[in-house]
């Protein structure tokens, strides 16, 4: 395995020699498997030495992950002249924590309620009760919004929170924001989020009156969403935007 210094140079000369876009990695989906963007994306392929989830390796790798990206911060906050010392010493203002604002409780607890739904419904498993070796088109599309109300499910909250960590140029109409981005990706993510319910509760009809309340529960969610990040959706996401 690479050492924390070896990591950060490999990064470097990976920055230096691919043909990356900057920073698409930010405000993408995380779903690598689907993105058409992989061969331009740095963060996909310094992650394809990662270690698997259930190797033992893994945290090891991630703690040496941890000390290359510091070591990387204070190479460029050397390179800017910044000191660190300054900046331990620099007065934090307080901050309101997002995860008092109504917004992000709200995603929240829709996440976890979705989650116990799932837990003990397993719609998954109804793809394998009426699927033969062949999927039919309307099964394949059930598999599909199965798999992607997992995959969105958390994603919603996680972006929301990191939205309403406040950045000192949000107050200011500035549209290339990381409060905007981050919104913007949630919203992306709550439209496939309504999608992927209203197919399910098209297959699974017999329990409509569960599904309904999820459906709108994230349409509030969507419309909160744009009320309180209202320049989101013209944020233009590297790569995918632009
Ligand atoms: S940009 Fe694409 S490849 Fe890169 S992390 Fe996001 S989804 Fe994965």
């Amino acid at each position: 395995m690479l050492t924390p210094s070896e990591m950060k140079d490999h990064l470097h000369r990976l920055a230096r020699e691919g043909n990356f876009i900057e920073g698409i990695y930010n405000y993408c989906d995380r779903w690598c498997e689907h993105c058409s963007f992989t061969s331009r994306c740095l963060n996909f392929k310094s992650s394809k030495d990662a270690p698997d989830a259930d190797s033992p390796d893994l945290f090891e790798y991630l703690s040496n992950v941890f000390e290359a990206t510091m070591l990387m911060i204070n190479e460029k906050m050397e390179e800017l002249g910044i000191d660190p010392a300054e900046i331990a010493a620099m007065e934090t203002p307080e901050e309101p924590d997002p995860r008092d604002h109504p917004l992000h409780k709200k995603a929240y607890n829709a996440a976890f309620e979705t989650h116990k739904w799932l837990e003990k419904h397993k719609p998954a498993e109804r793809i394998h009760d009426v699927s033969t070796l062949v999927l039919s088109e309307k099964n394949m599309h059930f598999a599909q919004a199965v798999e992607a109300i997992y995959w969105y499910n958390f994603f919603v909250s996680a972006k929301i929170y990191r939205a309403l960590i406040p950045d000192d140029i949000h107050d200011r109409g500035e549209i290339q924001t990381d409060q905007n981005g981050s919104a913007k990706i949630a919203l992306i993510a709550l439209d496939r989020l309504i999608g992927a319910w209203s197919v399910v509760m098209e297959n699974m009809n017999d329990h409509e009156d569960e599904i309904l309340p999820f459906l709108i529960t994230l349409a509030e969610i969507r419309r909160q969403a744009e009320i309180t990040f209202p320049l989101a959706k013209q944020f233009l996401r590297p790569g995918f935007d632009d």
